[in-house]
């Protein structure tokens, strides 16, 4: 042996590259799964109301042709298939708006006791096997806000509730001012949400593991939505919850101060 040659070659850019690689393509099949996922998803729980709405309509249809009284209850049932459609086909259309950053607000003051007594008006008329106590306070709380979006977020914590609590169970709404913030908050005795899911709550498509036991469908976009919503407001949304024992929704908006309220009258 005479010599010997030596050669390195630097080849860290090359192994990091093929990790950038890899690490993107996993991304790339994770993203597919969950597209097709939410599109299985989609389809079975738009297809479900359409199977009774139409047997609904087949036997009005009869009724009609027989000339039989219509039994009353018929169109309501066919009516509560259409709302069910037209909810998620709303939920659709807003989270595609939230994703494109376009959802609109129509900014005025609005009253927030207005909004939480309206709802519990509404959910005691709608559900009758739940309890509902709204706790309210005597002083007003103002927020600039979209109103109609306001009541959506509310009404969409409520519908939660009923979803994921056993029938005969109490749904409390309370409303409360701390530190220059209104606080709504929805609390029921349900379900709950186990730690390690309530960090994904908010986002889309995310249906927790016990939500199945509820025998209720769903799209994983209504809290979604409600985020998107309430930060566009200023403000926050969060949750406490015990698997097994309940959960409760919180919200808070920053009050309209005097001067704000004096400068956004009509
Ligand atoms: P959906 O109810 O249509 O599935 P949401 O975005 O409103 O969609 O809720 C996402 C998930 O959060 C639900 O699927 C459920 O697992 C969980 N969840 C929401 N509210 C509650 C609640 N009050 N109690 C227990 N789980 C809840």
């Amino acid at each position: 042996i005479t010599g010997r040659v030596w050669s390195f070659r630097d080849v860290t850019e090359r192994v990091h590259a093929q990790r950038t690689q890899e690490r993107l393509l996993a991304e790339a099949h994770e993203a597919i799964r969950v597209r097709d996922d939410f599109l299985s998803i989609a389809a079975h729980e738009l297809k479900t109301p359409l199977t009774p709405l139409r047997l609904h309509l087949e036997l009005l249809k009869r009724a009609l042709a027989a000339r039989e009284p219509i039994a009353p209850e018929r169109v309501d049932k066919a009516m509560a298939q259409v709302d069910r459609l037209s909810a998620l086909v709303n939920d659709l259309v807003d989270a595609t708006s939230v994703e494109a950053g376009r959802l609109k607000l129509q900014r005025k003051p609005v009253s927030l006791l207005e909004v939480a007594n309206e709802a519990c008006s509404e959910f005691r008329g709608l559900s009758a096997e739940h309890a509902f106590m709204c706790e309210l306070p005597q002083e007003d709380l103002l927020v600039m806000g979209d109103r109609g979006r306001l009541s959506q977020v509310l009404a969409n914590l409520l519908e939660n509730a009923v979803k994921y609590s056993p029938l005969g169970g109490t749904v409390r709404v309370s409303l409360s001012h701390v530190d220059g913030n209104a606080v709504l908050s929805v609390a029921d005795g349900g379900i709950g949400i186990s730690r390690e899911e309530q960090a994904h709550l908010f986002g889309r498509f995310f249906r927790a593991s016990n939500a199945p036991v509820s025998g209720f469908g769903g799209l994983g976009l209504g809290l979604y939505i409600c985020r998107d919503i309430i930060e566009r407001h200023g403000g926050h949304i969060w949750v406490d919850s015990e698997l097994g024992r309940g959960s409760t929704f919180h919200v808070s908006l920053p009050v309209l101060t005097a001067t704000a309220q004096w400068e956004a009258r009509p």
